[in-house]
């Protein structure tokens, strides 16, 4: 498990160089390690090395992690889509929920979030890609949908999450994530005081932070290669 923390500081590294090329401070930005697939033994690693916040697709494998490492006090983030019969333990172990895109799943976090617990942490997905198989709030809904989280009384919306269509073109993930960008200003424009763009991955995070990235959501670049038919299968719990 060196390796993980080797590359974490990598990324870390890359984190910064990329803050301070458009003169932001790195402190601005959280690193999400995206745990997705890979062991307890490397999420322990990074955590010994400093990192607190962790990022998880599927909820039965969250849970398991959850459980297996409750001695370190980790921050989680639900980062995958949500089905509605899977809202009620990502409502009670997780602290931030990343990709919700309809008023339905929010009712349910709301709803399900134990009264003694701080409220749930909401981004917003948007579909910045205009691709109609991506999943994410088309950005014409957004501020429909974010008045509907507001007023929901255990979940605080702070802000907005896209994952843009794959490309090695840079001017074309900056338009991407530039869409994102905007749809926050507009929503602050109104009155919504939103502090959080999450956006950026393995490939794209510094066109992300170029555009204003406050959280980046980073796995195979900390844990090395995802097992691609483990992941399915887990997709398919
Ligand atoms: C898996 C995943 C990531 C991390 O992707 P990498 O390419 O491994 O960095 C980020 N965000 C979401 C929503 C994911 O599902």
């Amino acid at each position: 498990m060196e390796g993980v923390q080797q590359r974490l500081q990598a990324v870390r590294d890359r984190i910064e160089t990329a803050a301070q090329a458009v003169g932001r401070d790195p402190a601005q930005i959280t690193l999400i390690a995206v745990s997705k697939t890979f062991p307890v033994d490397a999420i322990r690693a990074a955590a010994a090395a400093g990192q607190r916040d962790f990022g998880e697709s599927y909820v039965q494998e969250a849970d398991a992690k959850i459980d297996a490492t409750s001695d370190l006090s980790l921050i989680w983030h639900h980062i995958g889509p949500i089905q509605s019969n899977k809202t009620r333990s990502i409502a009670e172990r997780c602290h931030w929920v990343h990709a919700v895109d309809r008023a339905k799943i929010a009712e349910r976090l709301s709803m399900q979030r134990p009264a003694g617990l701080a409220p749930l942490q909401i981004c917003l997905q948007v579909n910045v890609s205009g691709e109609t198989t991506k999943s994410g709030v088309d950005p014409a809904d957004v501020l429909a949908l974010a008045a509907a989280v507001t007023d929901l009384p255990h979940l605080r919306l702070r802000g907005l999450m896209a994952i843009p269509a794959p490309t090695d073109d840079v001017a074309a993930q900056r338009r991407q994530f530039g869409v994102l960008r905007a749809c926050l200003e507009r929503l602050n424009a109104v009155g919504h005081g939103l502090d959080t763009l999450s956006m950026g991955m393995s490939d794209d995070l510094e066109s992300a932070i170029a555009e204003g990235a406050t959280m980046v959501r980073v796995g195979r670049a900390i844990f090395g290669t995802r097992d691609r038919p483990r992941a399915e299968r887990v997709a398919r719990e």
